[in-house]
């Protein structure tokens, strides 16, 4: 025994988010015994929910679960139930208000049009600004899809305060999936399957990880032990190094949180705010996400922020150098065969829930043969 801790393990699992905990679980099913870590004190990673005046609160950022993946669907269902929630996000330009994504309600909105056919024509209209060949940045990319109108007052100021940088010196990339519909349809997330779990996501963590040994607020680096042969590794690539490379730049996010003596501040769950005086980009207000009924309310706003180390990592920056970078930690990882890098931190790339999920799920079964 070591600190109340069997030393017998067959794999550290560190970082008790979505992947971990995914993983840990599949792996307990087949008799291995599994440590989790994680340096919080919570368990649940990003996707941790804490009930605040009898409301579920999405700490870390609003998280919707969206799935085309039927087994995804079916594997998280064993651990909770959901609701019938469906996206449809708000856009607020200096008052005006517009759905997203865009969609006809949009384009009526913005210029009175009625039918597919007239919107195409203001767009196409629009586009004919930029001619020859390819989109060379976001705005170029924006202004193909959109037209300008829509890129002034509902694209241009809210990407830049999410990335700190001007829309023609973005890449095209970031957009290049940009959901524009030519039909009447608010719903963000055209996936099969969508809701946010009726008790939240941290008891679907708290029940992946029941047949686990955890321990938390505790850092990697605070081992002075080796608990398992095996150590699945969600935390950041570059921290693991000690940044020998140098690091892996990401985009970091403030929350400010507050309970507001009403039922209904803002009369959606997510509320996006375009202009760019306006210094955050959303303001969540969480029991819609439930349906709530409280007779209070609480709302997080959002304050894109540079990322410094030891800050929250949320938003890896993919580009050439960062990408080149982590190919560099990689090729040290290909070295190890005791540590696997995985999760969102690990992998250096963005994934939503449903893509973590599935990776965490082939890794286990790729390791159970
Ligand atoms: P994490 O949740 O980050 O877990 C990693 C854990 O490792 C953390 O708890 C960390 O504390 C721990 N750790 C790291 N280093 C160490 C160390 N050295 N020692 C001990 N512990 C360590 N997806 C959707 O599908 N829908 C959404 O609406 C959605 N919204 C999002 C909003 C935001 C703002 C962000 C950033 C992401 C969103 N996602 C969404 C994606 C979702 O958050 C991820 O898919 C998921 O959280 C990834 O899980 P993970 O386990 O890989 O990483």
């Amino acid at each position: 025994m070591h600190g109340g801790f069997d030393m017998n393990y067959d794999y550290l699992i560190v970082g008790a988010g979505l992947f971990g905990a995914t993983f840990a679980h599949q792996m307990a099913l087949t008799g291995k015994k599994c440590l989790v870590i994680d340096r919080r004190h919570h368990v649940g990673g990003n996707v941790y929910t804490e009930k605040t005046a009898d409301i579920h609160v999405h700490k870390y950022g609003a998280h919707i679960f969206h799935t085309n993946n039927r087994a995804v669907w079916d594997f998280i269902n064993q651990f909770t139930e959901f609701n019938h929630y469906i996206n449809s996000p708000i856009a607020n330009y200096k008052g005006e208000i517009y759905n997203l994504p865009f969609n006809m309600n949009t384009f009526n909105k913005m210029w009175g049009v009625v039918t597919p056919a007239q919107a195409q024509e203001i767009i196409e209209q629009q586009r004919a600004e930029i001619t020859d060949g390819q989109p060379q940045n976001l705005e170029q990319q924006a202004l193909c899809l959109v037209g300008r109108d829509i890129y002034e007052k509902l694209i241009k100021g809210y990407t830049e305060k999410q990335w700190g940088m001007s829309c023609s010196e973005l890449p095209a990339s970031i957009i290049k999936r940009l959901p524009v519909r030519f039909i009447y349809d608010n719903n963000y997330f055209s996936d099969r399957f969508q809701g946010i779990p009726i008790d939240g996501y941290t008891s679907i963590i708290g029940k992946m990880l029941a047949h686990c040994d955890v321990k938390l607020s505790t850092d990697y680096s605070e081992l002075y032990s080796s608990f398992a042969p095996y150590t699945i590794y969600t935390g950041a690539i570059d921290e693991y190094y000690n940044y020998c490379y140098g690091e892996l730049e990401y985009r970091s996010l403030r929350f400010e949180t507050e309970i507001m003596d009403t039922s209904n501040y803002q009369g959606n769950a997510v509320v996006n705010y375009c202009e760019r005086e306006i210094p955050y980009t959303r303001i969540i207000e969480h029991k819609h996400f439930a349906f709530g009924t409280q007779p209070l309310t609480v709302i997080t706003r959002e304050y894109p922020q540079p990322w410094e180390k030891g800050s929250e990592a949320y938003y890896p920056i993919n580009n050439e150098k960062n990408n080149a970078l982590y190919q560099r930690y990689q090729a040290l990882a290909a070295r190890n065969q005791k540590v696997i890098f995985a999760g969102r931190l690990g992998s250096y790339q963005y994934y939503d829930m449903d893509k973590t999920i599935a990776n965490a799920l082939c890794l286990a079964s790729s390791l159970k043969n």
